[in-house]
Formats: structure tokens, sequence, C-alpha cells
């Protein structure tokens, strides 16, 4: 029986996000399509990630140092080779920055056919059918798979994280597989500029976009952040202007945030920004344009001019929180 392979993606010991939302929406695959879900933990602490990695039928691990990062060249081929040991028809990997170019590699290695930017998935009378998203999400372009087999590189927020967490022990399996040697060495791991706020942590943030004006006036979302207890971040033009550090872009080359609250100061709501903030749990926007796209996806709005509003909400909060 052809199996489903999803690569999970981890670093420093952490899996990301995207790995459980991929086994969840491969579970699902899996179970329409009676055929067993298999996760791929590659790289020097893979045992310890794969413990996590409950929610698949059982877990392929290759320890070796040479797969301590994705690079396409090593890790191409040793996909291929778990493929065509469990037979795997189709093989899920993330759409980051650490896995960006393995789809590719694998497509030309096995000759199937690759899907990027997979938004959706489902099974449509035993075809499996792949939401694309195009143009950075201006087009959603439905995608039969021929045969149900191909490379789907999945789009981080696409699918929730919970259904692909589990609490059962993994089951663990080691298959026998040539590493090549890599051209590309792995020697240390920067981190970024540090002493500032990880977004991609905060429950609330207050996002400025070009609407704020100047750099001066991100101070007032800086005090609303504060009652509140949140960050700020911002969209690109912020970030560009140099208003704001890079770790607080929200967005296609930014950050994919998924706060309890996201007010969106200011920000027209294009493709490339909703892309990393359409997840939160709450979204309210406020523009005082009534067309701009952030009203599509915002669970609530306002078209007040965001000068007016921030420091009346920023008041109404403090004397709330005064019990006043
Ligand atoms: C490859 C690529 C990658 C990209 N990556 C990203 C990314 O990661 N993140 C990102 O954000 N963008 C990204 N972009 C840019 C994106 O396309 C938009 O240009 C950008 O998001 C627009 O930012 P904005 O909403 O702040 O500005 P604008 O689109 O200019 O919107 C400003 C909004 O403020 C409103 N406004 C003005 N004054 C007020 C006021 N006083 N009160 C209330 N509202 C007001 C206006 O009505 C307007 O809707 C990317 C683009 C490309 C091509």
């Amino acid at each position: 029986m052809s199996a489903i392979l999803v690569l999970a993606e981890h670093l420093k010991g952490e899996v990301s996000e995207i790995s459980f939302e991929m086994l969840g929406a491969a579970r699902k695959l899996g179970d329409e399509l009676k055929t067993p879900v298999l996760a791929v933990a590659l790289g020097r602490d893979a045992s310890a990630v794969a413990a996590k990695l409950g929610a698949a039928d059982s877990v392929l691990v290759v320890e070796d140092a040479a797969l301590e990062v994705p690079t396409v060249e090593v890790t191409g081929p040793v996909i291929q080779q778990l493929m065509e040991q469990k037979q795997a028809a189709i093989v899920l990997i993330p759409g980051t920055n650490l896995a960006w170019g393995l789809g590719a590699k694998l497509a030309a290695l096995t000759k199937l056919p690759y899907v990027n930017f997979c938004h959706g998935l489902k099974v449509d009378n035993g075809a499996v059918m792949v939401t694309s998203q195009l143009y950075g999400g201006k087009i959603m372009a439905d995608v039969p798979l021929a045969g149900n087999r191909g490379i789907l590189c999945v789009l981080p927020g696409s699918f929730p994280p919970d259904a692909g967490k589990s609490d059962k022990a993994a089951t663990i399996e080691k298959p026998a597989v040539n590493v090549p040697a890599p051209k590309v060495v792995f020697k240390k791991y920067i981190e970024p500029a540090g002493g500032d706020v990880d977004i991609t942590k905060q429950d609330v943030l207050v996002s400025v976009g070009r609407g704020i004006q100047t750099q001066d006036n991100i101070a007032l979302a800086e005090e609303l952040a504060g009652v509140l207890g949140g960050a700020v971040s911002g969209s690109r033009p912020v970030i560009d202007q140099g208003w704001l550090p890079l770790t607080r872009q929200v967005g296609k080359s930014g950050m994919t945030v998924k706060p309890k609250l996201y007010l969106a100061l200011g920000i027209s709501g294009a493709p490339e920004h909703q892309e990393g903030m359409r997840g939160a749990s709450l979204i309210v926007a406020v523009n005082t344009d009534p067309k701009a796209p952030i009203f599509d996806i915002a669970h609530f709005g306002t078209t007040t001019d965001l000068f007016e509003l921030v420091p009346a909400l920023k008041e109404a909060i403090e004397k709330r929180k005064q019990g006043a």
C-alpha cells in the first residue's frame, strides 16, 4: 500500500508548527485514502524530534550530521530513498525558508508532479485535490493530483496544527539509507539580532502599516500595546522605512503570527501581509478606507482615523483596568 510522507521541520530540537499542520492534513488525507502516514525526521537529534510526532503511524528517523540542515542536495536523495522503500506516492514538505527548494529537487528526482503553495487538501471521489495559492493569494487554483501522486509544498498557516499533535508514543523506524556527502557544510547557527521580542510568541499584537505615517507615531502603537500587554509589529513598508526592526515584520517575507488578538492599524491587508496574520484568532482592523482588503478577513473593523481611535482606546482600557 502506498504511503504519505511528511517531512518534519525542526530547529534546535523544536518541531515547528508547520510540521504539525502537515501531519494533521496528511492524517485526514491518509484516513480517507486508507493510506499510512509516515513522518520523516532527519538530522543529528532526529530521535528526540521523532518522539513528538505521535500523530503519524510511524516516524522514519535518519540520524546523520550531514542532515543537520535540510540542504537540498542531501535531503532530496535521502527522501527519495525513503519514498522508494515505503512506496510513498505523496510527500508533504514545508514551504519555509528551511525547506524551500527541496520540493522542486524531489520532483525532479522522482519525476512526480510538484504543487507549490499548497493551501488546501481534500479527497473528492477518491481523487486528491490540492488548492494552490497563486499570486500571493489573489488566485486559488484547485489542482487535481494525477494518480494521487505528487510532491506538495505546504504554505504555513494553511491547516490547524492541533490536528497533527498527539500524546500517543511515536513508533520509530530507522531505515538504512545512503546519505550523500554534502557540498555545503553547516557550521553554526547565527541567532537574529538579540534583545528584540519574538512576535510569533505574542498573544497580542498591535500592528502598524503605512497609515501610521511617521516613525514618531509608532510610540502611539507602543503605548497601546503596553496597556494591552502585547507587542508592536508592522507591515513591510514600515520595516523597509526602518521604523521597526526586521524581526517585527508580519507577512510573506516576514513572520507568520497567530496571536489571540491582531489589531491592524493603517494596514491595507495586501495578500502578502495577510499571508502572515490570517491565522490570528481575532483580527480587528482600523482603516479609513472601507474598501481596504483587510476588512475581508477582519472579525471586527472600523473606518475611524487611527489617530483618533488609538489614544481614546488606550484611555478607555486604562480606565477599565483601574476599575473606573
Ligand atoms: C514578494 C513580496 C513580498 C512581500 N512581503 C510582505 C510582507 O512580508 N509583509 C507585508 O506587510 N507586505 C509585504 N509585501 C508588500 C505588500 O504587497 C503591500 O505593499 C504592503 O503590505 C502594504 O503595506 P501597508 O498596508 O502598510 O500599506 P498600504 O497598502 O499603503 O496601506 C496603508 C493603509 O492605511 C490606511 N490609512 C491611512 N491613513 C490612515 C489613518 N489615519 N487611519 C486609519 N487608516 C489609515 C489606508 O487606507 C491604507 O489602506 C510584499 C510584496 C511582495 C511583492
